[in-house]
């Protein structure tokens, strides 16, 4: 088994092949780790949300869902939940638009870390990547999303068990959104903290 650890606000790539298991898990809890996956074969086609949950009618994936590419094909399976569902489809990775906008130019963001972790296999990113936002907590009621303290949290040690259905490079972000926002609760109120992969 080899680990990597996805210091606090910051990002990690690695490649996979077919077949392989891994496990993503949020130590402290309460950490969303944005998720890339990428066709190793074809880098321009990526892992899409809005594509995934499709098929499944689910805002929220569970085990037995596959994640799908842009071109709809099973790229990773969600073969064991140990954070209660609290997983989330819907956000779009943070981006160094989005702090500048917030007035926070040249905060750290997933897509930056992405793109750093990337860079250090060589390759560049495609434009717009798309995440999967695990233990990311958000609710839906009647048309409207929030996420507040007082919806579920990942627990500390919480993680997800994926198994790769094609020759992937992935790469992990630990979400470096730190900023106060009304009903807004993405990460935990100390601030980042650290995500580990294993790949089993
Ligand atoms: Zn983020």
């Amino acid at each position: 088994m080899k680990t990597i650890l996805v210091p606090a606000g910051h990002g990690r790539a690695f490649r996979i092949g077919k077949g392989g298991r891994f496990r993503i898990i949020t130590p402290k809890g309460q950490q969303s780790a944005d998720f890339f996956a990428f066709c190793a074969d074809d880098i321009s086609e990526g892992l899409s949300p809005h594509h995934t949950w499709m098929p499944t009618r689910s805002l929220h994936p569970r085990p037995g869902d596959a994640f799908l590419s842009r071109k709809r094909r099973p790229m990773v399976d969600f073969i064991e939940d140990g954070a209660d569902g609290v997983h989330d489809l819907i956000i779009a990775p943070c981006d160094p638009i989005r702090y500048e906008q917030f007035g926070v130019p040249g905060h750290r963001s997933c897509v930056g870390n992405l793109e750093e972790a990337m860079a250090a296999l060589g390759h560049a990113v495609p434009q717009f990547p798309l995440a999967v936002n695990f233990f990311t907590t958000t609710t839906v009621e009647k048309g409207f999303m929030f996420s507040t303290p007082k919806t579920p949290v990942a627990k500390p040690g919480g993680y997800v068990l994926l198994e790769a259905r094609m020759d992937l490079i992935c790469a992990v972000s630990s979400c470096p959104y730190d900023l106060e926002g009304p009903g807004w609760a993405i990460n935990a109120p100390g601030g980042p903290t650290e995500i580990v992969v294993e790949l089993l």
